[in-house]
């Protein structure tokens, strides 16, 4: 994955600022379920677990793909899936790959207790998603096809490496060397036709934007 460092444009955050006079919902959240496997002290939404009539008042998978379908068509970028605690819902995997699908950068908010290594999903059915040990607290974003995602906070890789993986496959199609290691969550964007990625390093007086482009005509 060869790549260029460039500078962003002033006209080109302009034109992202513009987004918000025109009230486009760049963001969303939507909340799945009241239901949680925990019962934190602080929380309000803690519904028991296995509560027949919480999970009754749920919307449906089908509603909530909906409401995918029509923010993703609004201009929406960031999607964040939360409940309760999300990974209750048996429709979760669909409904997080709907929203990936759909071209969303997801977010899903869980107490990580549900976590499982591995899955019997046929959602999952041949991708192999080894550990990858020096790459930090790395933060992602999804295209239609691949996930992307940086040497984090933390990251032992060295040099410091910016990665791209086929969703479908769990394989590692391109790795392209960067500065420092990122700080915060990538981004990426069409400008004049072509493909930029663009993610924070460092901290403090030290903090760059740096954008890489993909290669193209
Ligand atoms: S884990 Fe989160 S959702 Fe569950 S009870 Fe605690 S704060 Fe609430």
């Amino acid at each position: 994955m060869a790549a260029a460092v460039v500078e962003i444009p002033l006209s080109q955050l302009l034109e992202e600022a513009r987004a918000y006079e025109k009230r486009v919902p760049l963001e969303g959240t939507l909340e799945t379920t009241y239901r949680c496997n925990l019962n934190c002290v602080h929380c309000y939404v803690n519904q028991p677990a296995a509560s027949a009539g919480e999970r009754a008042r749920e919307l449906p998978l089908e509603r909530l793909k909906q409401l995918i379908d029509e923010i993703a068509e609004e201009g929406c970028l960031d999607l964040l899936l939360t409940g309760g605690e999300v990974l209750l819902r048996p429709d979760f995997a669909e409904l997080y790959l709907h929203a990936v699908r759909a071209g969303l950068r997801v977010t899903v908010f869980t107490n990580g207790t549900m976590v499982t290594v591995t899955s019997n999903d046929p959602l999952f059915a041949g991708v192999n998603l080894p550990p990858q040990p020096g790459r930090g607290q790395a933060q992602i974003i999804t295209t239609k096809t691949l996930v992307i995602y940086g040497t984090g906070r933390n990251g032992q890789d060295n040099p410091p490496q910016l990665y791209a993986v086929d969703q479908a496959t769990g394989k590692q199609v391109g790795a392209v060397k960067i500065p420092s290691r990122t700080t915060a969550m990538p981004m990426t964007f069409l400008h004049q036709g072509r493909q930029y990625i663009v993610f924070a390093t460092g901290a403090g007086a030290n903090t760059l934007l740096v954008a890489l482009r993909l290669p193209g005509k």
